[in-house]
Order: C-alpha cells, then sequence, then structure tokens
C-alpha cells in the first residue's frame, strides 16, 4: 500500500474516530434527555401520589366529600400520567404496572367513597368510610413506596446509563488509539527498517560495490525507490563493465601517447642526424645551467665549434658523405666530453658544449685541446680519407655574459676569431671581439654608401706567362679606399658583401672599373692581356648575371675573349646544374673561366671535364710551402698534371721567391701570379709594370 494512502487511511480513522465521538456524544445527550424526561414522569407520578396522599389526609381530617371528587380528579390525571409514562425496561414497567393497578384500586375505593357519602352522614357511613379510607391510606401509600422506588431505579439507570456511554466512548477512544498507535508505530518502522536498507545499499554503491541491492517487497514509495535504486545498479553494472574496458583502452592510448611524446620530445630535442640535442634543447639546457651557477655563483663555460672548411666536404664529396662525416665528428666529441658535459648539434657543422661546472679557465682550455685531437686521426668514410679540423669559441659564465643569447654569441665570435687564425684551433672571447662583431655592423653600412658613392677602387696584379717571362694577364682586386681608415682590404668586405647580398653590386662595379680601365690602357697602347676578375658563387645564382657583363663589355669596349672570370673551385660543385649552365652561357660569350684557389676543394676528374673552363690556379696554400713541405709541391705537381690532362692552363698564385717558381718551372706550370713579380697596385702604377715586364722580355 502506498504511504499516502496510509496515511489517508490514517487520517481517514481519526476523522471517523471524531465522528463517532461526537455520535456518542449526542447519542448520550438524547438518551440524558429520554431519562430526564423520565425522571420528569416519574416526579410528577409522585407529586399526584403526593397530592393524592394529601387529600386523604384532608378527608380524613375533614369528611368532606367534595375532596373525593378532587381526589377522584388527581387519580384520574395519576392515571393518564401512569399509562402514558415511558418504560424503558421490564423493572420499571413492572413499578408501572403495579403503580396503574393500585391506582385503579384508588379510584374504585374512591368511587366507593363517593357512592357511600352520596347517601349522606351517618354513623355507618363513618364507619365504612373509615375504612376505606384506611384502605385508600394503605394503597396510597404503597403507591408511594413505588414511586419512590421507581424514582431511584429511573436515577440509577442514568447513572447507569451515563457510565455505560463514559464507557463506550473511552473504550472506542482507547480502541482507536491503540489502532492509530499500532498502525503508526508499523508504519514506521516499516519507514525505519526499510530507509536503513536503503541508506546501507546507498552507502555500498557510494564505496564503489556496484552489486549492492535493496531487498524489499513493498509496493508503496519507497518500494519504488528500492526498485528504481536496485535498476541504476543494474545499469551501473553495466556501465562499469564498460567504463572498466574503456579505462583499460584509456590506458593503453595513454601508455601509446606517453611513448608517442617521449619519441616526439626525442625528436623535438634531438638532431635526428647525430641524435645529439638540437639547438632548442641546448638553449634550454643553458638557461637551466645558468640559472643553477647563479645561485651556486659558480661558473660554466659554452663551446661554440665550426669544422674548418666542411662546406667543401660536403660540395665536393656529396651531402652523404658529409652526414656520415657529422655522425663520426659527433660520436669522437661526445666520447672524448665527461657525461656532465652537453654536447649539442646547432645545424650543419656546428656544435655547442656547456662545460658546468667550470672549475677553472684552463680546464675550459684543457677540454678545448682534447676535442681538437680527437679529430687529429683521418676519418675513413667509404673510400676517402678525410682529415676534418675544428674552430672552437669559448665563452664563459657569467664573465662573457650571464644570458643564453649573449653568452652564444660571444662563443661564436671567439669561434671566428679561431677560423681567422687559420682554424684548428680555440680561442677564448674578449671584449674586442665585440668590437670586431659592432664594426661588423657600421662597416656593412658604411660599405653601402661606399658603393653608392663609388668608392671602391680596383688595384691590379700581373700575371706572367713562364715560358717566356712575358705579361699575359692582369687579376683586378677590388680595394675600399675608406675615408678615414685607408684601404681596406677585400678579406674584410668581401664576405660581408656576399652576406648582405651588397656582392653583386660589388662585383659589377669592378668589373666595369677594370674593363673601362683596360680598354684606356689598350687605347694609349698598353697591352694589359687577359683581365682576370674575381666572381663570386652568390653571383652566379643571380638571375641578370649574363645581361649585366654584355652591358658593361658593350659600355667598356672591352672584348669579351680577353675577359677571365674566376670562380672559387668549391663554388662550381655547389650546384653544378645552375652552375653548368650559366658557365656556359658565359663561355659562349667568349669569356673565359678560371677555377680560383684550386686545390683547396675536392672536385673530381669527371666533374673538372665537364666545366666549360680554361684555367687552373693553385692555391697560395699551396705555392707558400712548396720549396719545403714534400705534400704541397706533390699536390701542387698533381694540380699542373691534372691540368695538362684536361687541356688547361695552369697558374700559381702567391709566388714570393725565386725558389718557388724555379719548382713550377721545372713542374711545366703555365704561369704565375705573386709579390715576386708585382704586388697588387693602384690603375696608375700598373703602366709602369706592364712596360718593366716588356723590358724583361725584350732582355729575354
Ligand atoms: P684571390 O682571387 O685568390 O686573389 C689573390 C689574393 O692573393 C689577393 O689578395 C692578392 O693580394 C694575394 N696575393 C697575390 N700574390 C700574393 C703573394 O705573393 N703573397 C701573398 N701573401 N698574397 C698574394 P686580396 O687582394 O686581398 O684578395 C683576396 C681575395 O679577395 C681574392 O683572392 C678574391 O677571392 C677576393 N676578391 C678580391 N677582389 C674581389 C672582387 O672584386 N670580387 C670578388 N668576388 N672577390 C674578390
Ligand atoms: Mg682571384
Ligand atoms: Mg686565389
Amino acid at each position: 500500500m502506498k504511504i499516502a494512502t496510509k496515511l489517508n487511511a490514517l487520517t481517514l480513522c481519526t476523522t471517523f474516530l471524531s465522528v463517532a465521538i461526537a455520535a456518542s456524544l449526542l447519542w448520550q445527550d438524547h438518551q440524558q434527555q429520554q431519562h430526564f424526561k423520565r425522571l420528569d414522569d416519574v416526579f410528577r407520578i409522585q407529586v399526584s401520589i403526593d397530592s393524592l396522599r394529601a387529600q386523604l389526609l384532608t378527608f380524613r381530617s375533614t369528611q368532606d366529600p367534595a375532596v373525593l371528587k378532587s381526589s377522584h380528579e388527581i387519580d384520574a390525571e395519576l392515571k393518564t400520567l401512569l399509562e402514558n409514562a415511558p418504560h424503558i425496561n421490564n423493572q420499571q414497567q413492572i413499578y408501572l404496572q403495579s403503580l396503574a393497578k393500585q391506582n385503579d384500586s384508588v379510584c374504585y375505593l374512591l368511587d366507593q367513597m363517593i357512592d357511600l357519602h352520596s347517601g349522606g352522614p351517618s354513623p355507618q357511613v363513618d364507619q365504612a368510610s373509615q375504612h376505606l379510607v384506611n384502605l385508600l391510606t394503605g394503597v396510597v401509600q404503597s403507591m408511594t413506596e413505588d414511586s419512590i422506588r421507581l424514582e431511584q431505579h429511573a436515577v440509577s439507570d442514568s447513572k447507569q446509563l451515563r457510565r455505560e456511554t463514559h464507557l463506550m466512548i473511552g473504550g472506542l477512544l482507547f480502541a482507536f488509539t491503540l489502532l492509530l498507535w499500532g498502525m503508526s508505530i508499523n508504519t514506521s518502522r516499516s519507514f525505519r527498517n526499510r530507509i536503513a536498507l536503503l541508506d546501507k545499499g546507498i552507502r555500498q554503491l557510494s564505496d564503489g560495490d556496484t552489486n549492492s541491492r535493496i531487498h524489499t517487497h513493498s509496493r508503496d514509495e519507497i518500494g519504488e525507490v528500492a526498485q528504481h535504486f536496485n535498476d541504476m545498479t543494474d545499469q551501473l553494472r553495466a556501465t562499469t563493465v564498460s567504463r572498466d574496458q574503456l579505462q583499460a583502452e584509456v590506458d593503453k592510448r595513454t601508455r601509446e601517447l606517453n611513448s608517442q611524446k617521449q619519441a616526439l620530445k626525442q625528436l623535438a630535442d634531438h638532431d635526428q642526424l647525430t641524435d645529439l640535442p638540437n639547438r632548442a634543447y641546448f638553449r634550454q639546457s643553458l638557461a637551466s645551467a645558468i640559472g643553477k651557477n647563479k645561485r651556486a655563483g659558480t661558473s660554466a663555460a659554452v663551446f661554440f665549434m665550426d669544422l674548418d672548411k666542411f662546406k667543401q666536404i660536403n660540395d665536393s664529396l656529396g651531402h652523404h658523405i658529409g652526414d656520415e662525416v657529422l655522425q663520426e665528428v659527433s660520436r669522437r666529441f661526445r666520447n672524448r666530453l665527461r657525461s656532465s658535459d652537453f654536447i649539442a648539434r646547432l645545424g650543419g657543422d656546428e656544435f655547442t658544449v656547456i662545460i658546468d661546472p667550470l672549475p677553472n679557465p684552463q680546464s675550459a682550455a684543457q677540454i678545448a685541446r682534447q676535442l681538437l685531437l680527437c679529430l687529429k686521426a683521418p676519418l675513413n668514410i667509404e673510400e676517402h680519407e678525410l682529415h676534418l679540423r675544428t674552430s672552437i669559441g669559448i665563452s664563459i659564465f657569467p664573465e662573457d655574459g650571464d644570458d643564453v643569447s649573449t653568452l652564444m654569441r660571444n662563443a661564436d665570435l671567439a669561434m671566428y676569431k679561431a677560423k681567422e687564425d687559420g682554424g684548428n684551433t680555440f680561442h677564448f672571447y674578449n671584449q674586442a671581439m665585440t668590437h670586431d662583431a659592432v664594426r661588423k655592423i657600421s662597416l656593412e653600412e658604411e660599405l653601402r654608401q661606399a658603393l653608392k658613392q663609388h668608392q671602391l677602387s680596383v688595384y691590379y696584379q700581373p700575371q706572367y706567362s713562364l715560358d717566356n717571362k712575358r705579361l699575359v694577364g692582369v687579376e683586378a682586386l677590388a680595394r675600399w679606399i675608406h675615408p678615414e681608415e685607408g684601404i681596406i682590404h677585400p678579406q674584410e668586405f668581401i664576405p660581408l658583401a656576399e652576406e648582405r647580398g651588397l656582392i653583386q653590386n660589388l662585383g659589377m662595379q669592378i668589373l666595369e672599373m677594370a674593363c673601362q680601365q683596360c680598354s684606356l690602357w689598350m687605347r694609349d697602347g698598353i697591352d694589359p692581356g687577359v683581365l682576370a676578375v674575381n666572381l663570386s658563387a652568390r653571383q652566379l645564382n643571380h638571375p641578370h648575371l649574363r645581361t649585366q657583363i654584355t652591358e658593361i663589355l658593350d659600355r667598356t669596349g672591352w672584348p669579351a675573349t680577353r675577359l677571365e672570370l674566376e670562380v672559387t673551385e668549391s663554388f662550381f660543385i655547389k650546384d653544378p646544374n645552375t652552375c653548368l649552365g650559366v658557365l656556359n652561357e658565359l663561355r659562349e660569350l667568349g669569356i673565359k673561366l678560371a677555377i680560383d684557389d684550386f686545390g683547396t676543394g675536392y672536385s673530381s676528374l669527371s666533374y673538372l671535364k665537364k666545366l666549360p673552363i680554361s684555367k687552373l690556379k693553385i692555391d697560395r696554400s699551396f705555392t707558400r710551402d712548396l720549396i719545403d713541405d714534400a705534400e704541397d709541391r706533390a699536390i701542387s705537381m698533381a694540380i699542373i698534371a691534372l691540368g695538362k690532362s684536361l687541356g688547361l692552363q695552369v697558374i700559381a698564385e702567391g709566388v714570393e721567391k725565386q725558389g718557388q717558381e724555379d719548382i713550377l718551372v721545372s713542374e711545366g706550370c703555365d704561369q704565375v701570379q705573386g709579390f715576386l713579380y708585382g704586388k697588387p697596385m693602384p690603375a696608375e702604377q700598373f703602366p709602369n709594370c706592364a712596360s718593366a715586364s716588356l723590358l724583361l722580355n725584350e732582355t729575354l
């Protein structure tokens, strides 16, 4: 049964109880009324009997027959009362019937008395009357007693009725109270028990027990709640199973994701080729090393390393060899460093190292020396035996900077200094290097201005044939006549111009000035021979190179056949197809092509054959030690032999001593250029040099 129905039943019972009590009270009231009425009748009967007795007493004393008549009336009235008096129970009825009979006797006796006195007074009448009065008095006396008993009976009956009514109401009240009490106790106990079951079930569920069930058979609201709870736990169990599967799947995916994340982190943090940490990871590690040393008040060192001439290996032997070189070099560096040292590859052939902590600068020098030494043994990659060197720049925290960028920049500057010193060495950073870097920035701006204002000038260095010592050509070399600093050499501004995209403009200005000058000399009867002009590799990629050269030749009137463009060896190899296309176009114009600084790159014979070149220039580094260094001599000899086999002219540059010339002559070198014959000179000095050469020829 529903709780609401139970409550309704209770309310109904209470209402019913109230109605019953009200009805009982009404009934009792009605009964009371009846009793009062009965008592009233009884009193009236008593009053009549008393009146009758009083009349008899009066008659006894007066012997007046009229009294008898009024007694008769009273008697008749009493008779009516007795006939109409309600009888409630047998006892009362018996009393009433007895009273009625006695009254009838009284009536009879009165009638006798009246008859007796109707004949007038006499002693017999008086005697009979006396007798009758005595009888009457006895009957009335008996009636009085009966009426008293009737009254007593009615009063006790009324009391009895009241008691019974009270008992009935009390009983009713008691019974209903008991019923309500029982019902409420039963209901509350049932509620308590089932709510306890609900509570237990919910607790078990909240503890994660999805098998929790509430066992109740009631069909009320709590039963419904229990049923819903059971349905819910059933569903939850079903969901929990799938949730467990889901969790397992999530765990699996999380593991996969974590390993992928690690792999990605490895990829993001490491260089794929060498597996060393990359630039981002390096910067991050350096930042934390700086923080740590700042707090501890200790020092750390940053190494910036760049392999010497690695570019040439890459360009000449191909990227796959270059890659293997980088892998081997990385391995050697890694093995040489302590496990606490951090090495990274920034990109290309650039490596960085963090030495943390650094006990003193000497230990940084010691480590740098070891890194240089670890490259001493040649690298054997495929059939090649490669000699690798590196330049190292060192900056120290906190002296040389206290942030990542400054320390890296200063180590980089120190590395450039090591490169300038010929490589295969290390340099500590110092303030002057920053000064140099600052100078480079201001120099760039000044160079732009110089190009605008045509402040560049050309120096000329003669080239001679070894056959007859005749002047066969002249190399145009750029000079920057700085208004304050005087002459600035090309090593200082050519790389800057290349780096900053000024080289095409610069190269074309030099070419135009040189062609112009040579045309003037020719006009003045001085034949400079072939004009050799240096061409930067970057110019080879310039889209208007051919057009601009043609225009210059047209403007200056210098014949293309008398122009020789010198391009550094490694540049030929860098982008062979583009290079070949451009060189062929220039060759078609009649321009000669020479490979400058030959021997420093790694040109292959088959490749050289394809190039439309006419001359090889032996690099100054080989000529320099030609006399003392057998290796350099062997290389020079090989270049000369190579040139001959390919039908190319060979010129040696940097000839300063007669001994060098002698060797070159004996090896069959075609031409020479060097301080021995003439330093690069301004245009106005060149005619003297050219006429001196003529004189020289004439004496020969
Ligand atoms: P390079 O083309 O190999 O020029 C030869 C360099 O060797 C010149 O240096 C020259 O002064 C120097 N030299 C010649 N004979 C001797 C010698 O006997 N002993 C010594 N110690 N040096 C000798 P320079 O003029 O300083 O030029 C350096 C480099 O700058 C040139 O090397 C060339 O690569 C580049 N360069 C010069 N002018 C230009 C230019 O107009 N355009 C381009 N792209 N590069 C240029
Ligand atoms: Mg040159
Ligand atoms: Mg050269």
